[in-house]
């Protein structure tokens, strides 16, 4: 039975409840629920416009309520009086097929079916910037290689420490913390977990690294490329499968050179089948494609991928096979939305296992630099536009998703695509004035 929000809130002092739901573009969308009325809203939901947040809704649509999900609760650990708790999206008593959430649950059910549980670990990069969004926010920061700097790094202790503290006190698992490759970048680890678990976590983690931010004076972002000339932002994702009981992980054959599984190597084939289509959830936003296919930083790597290629542990490739038993997929961005990002990598590798993919030849060199003596290695797509034709083609990722919400992902994020269209550049006058 789920917990009793009204007596957590008893127990833990807990004055109001955030009830929260992550929409099409991953923006979450709350309601503040004083605790007096948390147990009808446990039971009903909060009441919102859908067409008011990015659902792809219509102003005639009836209410959609958000039905808090007690297993998803956490107290702000920066401010106790409140609880965040992730929310799943229904109407007129059905979920909303094309809410987030519900798209990853729907997914992750499927896979349940067939005795497989992914867990993954994301690395949500993001920038301390100003708080007017324009500027490295720390002007000490700008050595040429800053990734790992110790004094970088320590100038924003009070703000880094803050929130691995949280991280800590939450039971999250934190064991790292760094400096990025580029100047006000900085990344925060924490433990792998089931594949719900770390995207309500990664969406919280987003909402506390800015809280947490803000709070010191400061912005952050997880922009995929704030900065032209400087590494962007990725937001890597560790994964691997395990049994019904999360006891043995399918992936880990010590036997294999890579010390992958078959299971391990097609649900891999499946990432990479997929990969061009994938990227327009993975990497969903114009500036998206800024960030991989970049030319060299200041730094002298993106340390991003341009291909849709696999290798052992070397990090110029779209996948990286650090250790045995998982792999990295170092394709998505800061941009990507939590919950989308774990239902794509899942519906993908999926079809991998279905079909036993072969994930093609690995390629154990610096592709950075020699990726032009790799014949047919499919570049990835170039922008957000080629990523949206590929994933609408791509019939079977579409179905896996869910056709009603695969429709409605394409329709906003075309007119995203247009809208950018429109847009005049200074780049083209310059370019084009005199011709
Ligand atoms: N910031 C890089 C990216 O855009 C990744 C750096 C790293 O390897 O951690 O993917
Ligand atoms: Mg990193
Ligand atoms: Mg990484």
């Amino acid at each position: 039975m789920a917990q009793d929000l009204a007596k957590l809130a008893r127990e833990k002092g807990i004055r109001y409840f955030m009830i929260s739901y992550t929409d099409l573009f991953g923006a979450q969308r709350a309601k503040l629920v004083p605790a007096a009325a948390i147990a009808d809203m446990q039971k009903d939901g909060a009441g919102f416009a859908g067409f008011a947040t990015w659902l792809d809704m219509t102003p005639a649509h009836p209410d959609l309520f958000a039905m808090p999900d007690a297993s998803a609760v956490i107290q702000l650990p920066w401010k106790k009086d409140v609880a965040w708790v992730a929310a799943d999206c229904v109407m007129e008593d059905a979920p909303v097929a094309q809410a987030p959430r519900v798209v990853l649950k729907t997914v992750m059910a499927n896979a349940a079916k067939e005795g497989l549980h992914v867990k993954t670990g994301v690395e949500a990069e993001f920038f301390l910037i100003d708080a007017d969004g324009n500027a490295i926010s720390d002007a000490k920061d700008n050595a040429s290689k800053p990734c790992y700097d110790q004094q970088a790094l320590m100038r924003r202790y009070d703000v880094i420490a803050e929130i691995c503290d949280y991280m800590l006190e939450l039971g999250w698992g934190p064991y790292q913390n760094d400096h990025e490759d580029a100047n006000g970048q900085f990344e925060m680890n924490w433990a792998f977990d089931d594949s719900l678990v770390t995207a309500d976590r990664h969406s919280f983690f987003k909402f506390m690294v800015k809280s947490v931010a803000e709070k010191h004076g400061l912005r952050a972002t997880f922009m995929p490329k704030p900065f032209q000339g400087l590494t962007g932002s990725g937001c890597h994702a560790h994964i691997s499968v395990w049994d019904k009981d999360g006891a043995t992980n399918m992936f880990y054959d010590a036997e294999d050179e890579m010390g992958l599984s078959r299971q391990g190597y097609h649900f891999l084939g499946g990432i990479m089948k997929h990969a061009e289509s994938l990227s327009a959830i993975t990497n969903p936003t114009v500036n998206s494609y800024k960030r991989i296919n970049a030319p060299r930083t200041v730094s002298g790597a993106t340390w991003a991928p341009n291909t849709v290629t696999w290798t052992g542990n070397n990090r110029t490739h779209m996948v990286r096979v650090p250790g045995k038993g998982r792999f990295e997929l170092r394709l998505p961005d800061g941009a990507a939305n939590p919950y989308l990002l774990q239902a794509v990598i899942i519906a993908a590798g999926l079809d991998g296992i279905h079909s036993k993919a072969d994930p093609g030849e690995r390629h154990d060199i610096d592709m950075y630099q020699f990726g032009h003596t790799v014949k047919n290695a499919p570049r990835l797509p170039l922008n957000l536009l080629d990523a949206l034709r590929n994933f609408d083609r791509d019939e079977g990722l579409k179905a896996a998703l869910g056709l009603d919400f695969s429709a409605a992902y394409l329709k906003l994020k075309q007119r995203e695509w247009d809208s950018y269209a429109q847009h005049f550049t200074q780049w083209e006058r310059d370019h084009t004035l005199d011709v």
